[in-house]
């Protein structure tokens, strides 16, 4: 879980580097484009107002009619020309006629917004200080903005020569458009773009603001090249273009403002892909957690839990159920196999733990095991139980006599006749020298005597000689049985009356059976 939330987190950083560092900037630098070029079509828009008074201006400077008006000003040429009617069919604001010396031949003037009349000392101001810096150019119309009383005009003027260009000038023709609220309105939406006039305060140095950059647009026709400054926040891009009169001095600001709503929407975008991202990321994470969990971690769980309950019980038969076609199948399969050597093991470490090596019945730890475990069921069904213990007679002689070897091979033979005597669930075992014991479940007194009877006879049968017996010529034993119908103490008393019923057979001179309980058998 702690490595998936990591992957996530690094993923999720890559993801948010991956956007800050390529999409964000584009958009960044989408938006800083569109916003020079919205002040580009702005600026444009002020320089096509000049151009339009300078198209009507270059007109009147070659008209003969002006020509012989200036050289011979009268009174029709003025009222038809220059007068209110006239003004406001070219949609000029003044008109301002100079002869050859600068002096004023005829003045024309309409109505600005809010009711003022434009004076001709205002038009002849930057004019007479225009050609104080600059010698005049003939036949070039010449325009730039300027302060019509308080209105901000387009003023161009040209030499008057003849229609044919001939010269010499007969003077200088002025002209002034106002550019009223509807004309800045029409520039703004010409660019598409809205903008406010700011005021300065007139110093050359006057800024609004500190700007954070500054954009170099370049020359117009008539508006000299300038820098925009800027200013970036979060929201708003902020945009000033200095309008400058014909002197270079400050006119007023151009004021841009414009909504990042690139950016923002970018960044919505962003931060909605990204979250959609980490919730792709986060279910398809979960799914693999879950696929994990389901293929491989469940199963695996599964197999460990067993294999845990197997070792406690100790129950190497069992076998695992595998039921995958893949490598967990493979490796339950592998543990079955596992499983098989360690059960073939066990098995044949019990056996050798309870088998006696010389005649292969069991020994007295599978006796006294077996014991335990039929005095048990004694207790619980109280059918009888007998025991029967032998003794081989005289046989330290026997081995004296014939050897140790041949002494082995008659208690492999007893061991043998013991197997072949009993039933099937009784128990002969060997408890050590040529001593032998016999489990009889389910078997009364009367049953134990008759299976002693038998193994006595059986012997009898084998005929294995045995010359230096003081009791007889052939080998013999001595046999003491116990039985009991209900369970009188523990496994070791029930082997104490036996083993007092085999000492009284002894004593009694061998070759015989002694029953515990019977007169001829003394008390414990
Ligand atoms: P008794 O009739 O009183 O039982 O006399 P006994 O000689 O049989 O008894 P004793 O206890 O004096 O001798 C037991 C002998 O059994 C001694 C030993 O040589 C022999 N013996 C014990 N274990 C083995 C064995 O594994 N192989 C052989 N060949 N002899 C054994
Ligand atoms: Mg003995
Ligand atoms: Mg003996």
């Amino acid at each position: 879980m702690v490595a998936f939330a990591l992957v996530f987190g690094l993923m999720g950083s890559l993801g948010l580097l991956l956007m800050k560092n390529s999409l964000l900037p584009t958009f960044d630098s989408i938006e800083r484009r569109f916003a020079l070029d919205s002040a580009k079509r702005v600026v444009s828009g002020f320089d096509e107002q000049m151009a339009a008074v300078s198209a009507l201006n270059h007109d009147w400077a070659f008209w003969d009619e002006l020509y012989f008006h200036l050289q011979r000003p009268n009174k029709v040429f003025e009222r038809s020309n220059i007068g209110s009617a006239a003004m406001l069919t070219s949609n000029l604001n003044a008109v301002l006629l100079l002869d050859r010396q600068h002096q004023m031949v005829g003045f024309g003037a309409r109505e600005l917004s809010g009711g003022v009349m434009p004076r001709a000392p205002d038009m002849l101001v930057p004019l007479l200080r225009r050609w104080a810096h600059k010698p005049q150019n003939p036949k070039v119309t010449e325009c730039g903005l300027a302060w019509l009383q308080t209105k901000l005009a387009a003023v161009c003027w040209t030499q008057v020569v003849h229609s044919d260009g001939s010269g010499p000038a007969a003077g200088t023709v002025v002209m002034a458009r106002e550019l009223d609220a509807a004309t800045l309105a029409g520039i703004a939406q010409n660019a598409g773009a809205a903008f406010t006039l700011d005021p300065t305060d007139g110093s050359a140095a006057d800024t609004p603001h500190e700007p954070t950059d500054t954009w170099k647009l370049p020359d117009f026709h008539f508006l000299a090249h300038g820098d925009v400054g800027v200013q970036y926040s979060p929201a708003t891009i902020t945009l000033k273009y200095r309008l400058e009169d014909l002197e270079g001095d400050p006119l007023a600001w151009v004021h841009m403002r414009m909504e990042r709503s690139l950016m923002a929407q970018a960044q919505h975008v962003v931060t909605d892909v990204l979250f959609q991202l980490a919730a792709v990321a986060l279910a398809t994470g979960l799914v693999l957690l879950l696929a994990v969990h389901w293929w491989l971690v469940r199963p695996i769980a599964r197999l460990h839990a067993d294999v845990v309950a197997l070792s406690a019980s100790r129950r190497w038969d069992s076998v695992l159920r595998y039921d995958r076609p893949d490598e967990i199948g493979a490796l339950t399969q592998g543990v079955n196999g596992l499983l098989a050597v360690l059960r073939a093991q066990v098995d044949t470490l019990e056996t050798l733990s309870s088998t006696d090596a010389l005649t292969g019945i069991a020994n007295r730890r599978l006796f006294d095991e077996r014991l335990g475990l039929e005095l048990g069921r004694l207790a619980r069904r109280s059918a009888p139980l007998s025991l029967l213990l032998l003794d081989v007679d005289h046989f330290k002689l026997y081995n004296d006599h014939y050897g140790h070897p041949k002494g082995d091979s008659v208690l492999q033979q007893l061991g043998h006749l013991l197997q072949t005597c009993g039933r099937q669930q009784d128990l002969p075992a060997r408890l050590g020298g040529e001593e032998f014991a016999m489990l009889l479940p389910d078997t009364d007194a009367v049953g134990a005597r008759a299976l002693a009877d038998k193994i006595m006879k059986a012997l009898e049968a084998l005929n294995l000689e045995h010359v230096r017996s003081p009791t007889a010529a052939t080998l013999t034993v001595s046999i003491g049985v116990s039985t009991w119908t209900t369970v009188q103490g523990s496994g070791a008393e029930l082997f104490a009356q036996a083993d007092k019923a085999l000492y009284a057979a002894k004593h009694s001179g061998r070759m015989r059976t002694c029953v515990y309980g019977a007169p001829d058998v003394p008390r414990l």
